[in-house]
């Protein structure tokens, strides 16, 4: 029985690869049947400022396997990123992006490499709450999740034990954003605990970033929140020989979309010029996925016999390496020609029947004991001196809650700031409980009231502090 798949064919040299990569699928037998929509620029420019129509949600919903070729977000105009959208209306918390060289056909500085970045795909910086504030300062929130740390940190190791590989590394920067960070590094720890067989290690992630780098063959399953993971899957396929070579697929309980990791290269496009084989990969992820794992293997195999031939597009050719340097409709036909072909020095592709990686549904824990320490103001103020600022806020405190520091970026400015730390319009001050008494939220709302009343400061935002269980469960001011 076919498969019914969305397609979309994208912006850019989407159309290119996305028509190579079906001819190459159905050719090789792809059980499927296709059914097309429209997404992206043309859409963004006819006024959608998401990119995507509601039809087209419902036929993707409808459908839940969606093969998508790179689209061309427009600059500006307040255009919402229709990648990220779709990742996460769906669901699609697990983004998997193997790299792995073609040595000795493809240049490549790292002959022996073969890892697969598993990106965190809902969350951080990508929930796209940014604000500005004040004249000088602009805000992101970094937003982690314990459901979304441990979905995809199970994933990356239920993926390690399925595939045979033998670690999982996290990278992080929790020596730094000890909450957000640090709680996805806690909870890699807690899991790779369930895992004995797979060794597990973390990395600072400037440093394990310039070890996969440099010594790629170290590593195997890199597990990874959102920025870093995009970051680094593009450095990965690059350090491979082409961003052009990787395909990534993105995972959800019950959508699945696959993809190319690079973007629509419109410099590129309607030339015959692009690599079709990031796509292909996605593809051939897709039909794994879909139970057709005999053509995925057969496809596999054409383009590895293909690539192994010397016929390469521009971006991988090389003088003495390669033998034919061939646009991607020649590419295309060429794998086309090679498929039911082995290749004779890459490994062959054998059919394998993974079953779909299924998590148990996440259980919400028991709440914690969540205790109010009180509260830090920030406020939009043009002037220039701490102490000045101090003497206008502590007016705003009481007996029982207190100013007890400001900072200016992070950094403690009052009590005992450098006359050296620059300071823009953006003040944190933070108001902590006196001794035993506990605050409610009315003491909070009475700062705000004493402020309107007497001290008229402009307070943009506020953010409560907590302990949990006793934790207290925010970062101190950068020298506090
Ligand atoms: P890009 O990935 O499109 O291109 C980066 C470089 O890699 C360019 O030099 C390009 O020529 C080359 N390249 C990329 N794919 C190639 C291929 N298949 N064959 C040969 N060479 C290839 O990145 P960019 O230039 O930063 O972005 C262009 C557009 O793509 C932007 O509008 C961006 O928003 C969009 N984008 C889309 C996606 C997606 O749809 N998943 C992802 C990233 C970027």
């Amino acid at each position: 029985m076919k498969t019914k798949i969305t397609v979309a064919k994208g912006d850019g040299i989407g159309p290119e690869i996305m028509d190579a990569t079906l001819r190459i699928i159905l050719e090789a037998g792809a059980q499927i049947d296709i059914e097309e929509i429209e997404v992206g620029e043309k859409v963004y420019l006819s006024g959608n400022t998401s990119g995507i129509s509601k039809e087209s949600w419902d036929v993707i919903r409808r459908n839940k396997v969606f093969l998508k070729a790179p689209i061309t977000t427009p600059q500006g105009g307040g255009y919402k990123s229709l990648n990220v959208t779709t990742r996460k209306f769906l669901g699609l918390y697990s983004n998997v992006r193997p790299c792995r060289s073609l040595f000795p056909f493809v240049e490549t500085k790292h002959p022996v490499m073969d890892i697969v970045i598993v990106r965190e795909n809902e969350e951080d910086l990508y929930a796209g709450i940014e604000h500005q504030q004040t004249d000088e300062v602009v805000q992101c929130l970094k937003l982690i999740s314990r459901p979304g740390c441990e979905k995809i940190i199970r994933y990356a190791f239920e993926f390690a034990k399925q595939q045979g590989r033998k670690k999982v590394t996290c990278f992080t920067k929790d020596n730094i954003m000890k909450q957000t960070d640090g709680l996805f590094h806690k909870v890699f720890d807690e899991i790779a605990a369930l895992y004995p067989e797979i060794e597990n290690e973390h990395w600072i992630v400037d440093i394990g970033a310039a070890k996969m780098a440099d010594s790629p063959e170290l590593f195997d399953v890199i597990v990874m929140p959102n920025l870093y993971g995009d970051i680094l899957s593009d450095v990965a396929a690059q350090i491979t020989g082409s961003v052009g070579l990787a395909g990534s697929a993105n995972i959800g309980e019950e959508c699945a979309m696959f993809e190319a990791i690079h973007g629509s290269a419109p410099r590129r496009a309607g030339q015959n010029l692009a690599n079709p084989s990031g796509l292909l990969q996605g593809a051939i992820m897709m039909l794994n996925h879909i139970g057709q794992a005999n053509i995925a293997a057969k496809v596999q195999n054409a383009w590895l016999k293909t690539i192994e031939d010397g016929i390469h597009t521009y971006d991988i050719y090389k003088e003495g390496l390669s033998k034919m340097k061939v646009g991607t409709v020649e590419f295309t036909n060429a794998v086309i020609a090679n498929l039911g072909s082995k290749p004779k020095v890459f490994k062959q592709i054998l059919e394998s029947n993974n079953p779909i990686i299924q998590l148990p549904k996440y259980t919400r824990k028991t709440p914690a004991y969540k205790k109010l320490l009180g509260v830090d103001l920030f406020v939009h103020w043009t002037g220039t001196s701490p102490d000045e600022l101090a003497e206008k806020m502590k007016q705003l405190g009481n007996d029982n809650i207190k100013l007890s520091m400001i900072t200016n970026r992070g950094i403690k400015v009052w009590p005992e700031g450098f006359e050296e730390t620059f300071c823009t319009d953006h003040w944190r001050c933070r108001f902590k409980v006196v001794g035993d008494y506990q605050i409610t939220f009315n003491d909070i709302l009475q700062l705000q009231h004493v402020n309107q009343m007497r001290v008229n400061m402009e307070i943009i935002k506020t953010e409560n502090l907590y302990a949990f269980n006793g934790i207290p469960a925010f970062s101190l001011g950068q020298g506090e």
